[in-house]
């Protein structure tokens, strides 16, 4: 295990425990999320270091980075996959001003970058599970690399670098945030899409809101500490909105994880209510997506 001393984004040393969080989806051991007395950031410590991640993305129903058909939810969750790879698109068309590169960090088994590259598009990807690697290549044709070419990529390279639901599980923030920075054309748009820890749905679920999913999310942001976190990079914070399947699915593993079994019309009834309350109010949507440029 990996502890960290400090704050990932402030480096404040006063931490204080805030939640214990199972991992309802693979190894149902409990681990601690802490919160940073300096800047109220929250993140999943101690935590399994880099080596030792991997055994808990090792499972039948951590379907994110899979194709697998069985099941209702993972039928449902195939059909909303492929309207959010057509909505992510048409927002990248409409942002992206820059030269058509893209860099899709932690690109899974590559259905948006394949997506991305069909609609004109010169695309790279990078993702450290060497299955879902194999995948895009075989699938899709893809060239797909380990995380570890970012830094052997040339300065200003991508007019649009997109991480979906990819920063929370990155175990070096800052370095991973720079080299990205590093990466952008200077007229380049990062689009960053990554669960809301302030969502409306979080008072009801508490420690069974699903999309503290540790010890796999690392990191549980807020729209405050991800605007920090840019700004100590020099990106500016351009837009946020929040994403419309996201409070339905996630109050449907929530449901699940705090009453067990399958309770879709309480899951539909939650996600309309935080969908209904977002509508005003940005920061209570169940996931954010941001988009940074470089500040002037
Ligand atoms: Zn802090």
């Amino acid at each position: 295990m990996q502890e960290l001393l400090s704050c990932p984004i402030c480096s404040g040393t006063r931490l204080q425990r805030a939640l214990h969080v199972k991992d309802h989806s693979v190894s149902h051991e409990t681990f601690q999320v802490q919160r940073c007395l300096e800047c109220s950031f929250l993140f999943t410590n101690p935590r399994p270091g880099p080596s030792e991640i991997a055994p808990y993305y090792q499972s039948e129903e951590y379907i994110s980075h899979t194709n697998s058909k069985k099941g209702l939810l993972n039928t449902v969750y195939q059909w909303a996959r492929k309207r959010a790879i057509r909505s992510k698109l048409g927002l990248l068309n409409t942002v992206a001003k820059g030269p058509k590169t893209l860099l899709d960090y932690g690109c899974g088994t590559g259905e948006f970058l394949a997506a991305a590259v069909q609609s004109g598009w010169v695309g790279a990807g990078l993702e450290p599970d060497p299955g879902a690697r194999e995948q895009a290549r075989h699938n899709h044709r893809l060239n797909v690399e380990d995380p570890s070419g970012l830094k052997a990529l040339p300065d200003g390279q991508f007019g649009a670098i997109t991480l979906w639901h990819v920063l929370e599980h990155v175990h070096e923030l800052q370095e991973t945030v720079s080299q990205l920075k590093r990466c952008l054309a200077s007229n380049g748009v990062m689009i960053i899409a990554v669960p809301n820890a302030q969502a409306d749905e979080v008072q009801h679920y508490g420690e069974h809101w699903a999309a503290y999913d540790v010890p796999r999310h690392l990191y549980h942001f807020t729209q405050d500490s991800m605007i920090r976190l840019m700004q100590q990079h020099g990106l500016a914070c351009v837009s946020v909105e929040g994403m419309f399947f996201d409070p339905f699915y996630i109050s449907l593993l929530s449901e699940r994880y705090l009453h067990g079994g399958f309770r879709p019309l309480q899951a539909v009834y939650r996600g309309t209510q935080t969908t209904w309350r977002a509508r005003k109010q940005t920061n209570l949507n169940s996931s954010l997506l941001y988009i940074f440029k470089h500040r002037e």
